[in-house]
């Protein structure tokens, strides 16, 4: 599940992660409710099939009033969790065959202000952290600065530690991956970078943002 204000890069950094093209249409700023829509999609990577489904928050913080923004994304993945023991609970079950839609990770799209986490990103991700694992984003990273970034990172883990907001960690107590993923639980929240475009950079055509100023590489470490 992708949460996060319209206009932030959801869709293209899904493009990016799978290298595809979802087609998905921009949505207005001027939708008066959030809504929940989900797409599955049949992927191939080299030999590998990957039935995807990606559930998207249309007109989330657009509304004057935004209250209520996070109430339909809660019940959204409550009802997943009700279908589900609804089908446990039936005398015969079939769920090897049934089409298992519980949320299995939330990434959260933090608007790149520098300035700290919104209000309605706090009281969001407290009403979800319990159900669903919360994968905190900074969107549009290379539209602001390495310093700026680092500190804009510091606050927003000093504010979800002092909201009590917990989001995901990669498992350390496995020794083949403790090392790796102490690392990667050291760059929470990640700060990325999507495009729909390629450019030509040395002999390879790469995902990029080219600017007047140059060009900012998808998967580049920077
Ligand atoms: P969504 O409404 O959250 O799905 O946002 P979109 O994926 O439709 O992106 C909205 C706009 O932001 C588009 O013009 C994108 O080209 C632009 N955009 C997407 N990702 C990035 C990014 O990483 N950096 C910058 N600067 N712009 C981006």
């Amino acid at each position: 599940m992708c949460i996060g204000e319209t206009g932030l890069g959801k869709s293209t950094l899904m493009d990016s992660l799978f290298n595809t093209n979802f087609e998905s249409s921009p949505s207005p700023h001027t939708l008066p409710t959030v809504k929940l829509k989900a797409h599955t999609y049949e992927l191939q990577e080299s030999n590998v099939r990957l039935k995807l489904t990606i559930v998207d928050t249309v007109g989330y913080g657009d509304q004057i009033n935004k209250e209520d923004s996070f109430k339909a994304v809660v019940d959204y993945i409550d009802a997943q969790f009700e279908n589900y023991l609804q089908e446990e609970l039936k005398i015969k079950r079939s769920l090897s065959a049934y089409h298992d839609s519980r949320v299995h990770v939330c990434l959260y799209f933090i608007c790149p202000t520098g300035h700290g986490l919104k209000s309605i990103d706090l009281v969001c991700m407290k009403k979800l952290d319990q159900k669903v694992n919360i994968i905190p984003i900074i969107a549009k990273a290379d539209t602001i600065s390495k310093t700026e970034l680092q500190k804009f990172k510091s606050k927003i883990v000093a504010e979800l530690q002092n909201n009590g907001v917990s989001v995901y960690q990669f498992p350390v107590d496995d020794e083949s991956v403790s090392e790796v993923n102490a690392s990667m639980n050291a760059h929470i929240p990640f700060a990325v970078v999507g495009s729909t475009d390629f450019v030509r950079v040395g002999n390879k055509t790469v995902r990029a943002r080219q600017y007047p100023w140059g060009t900012v590489q998808c998967f580049e470490q920077f």
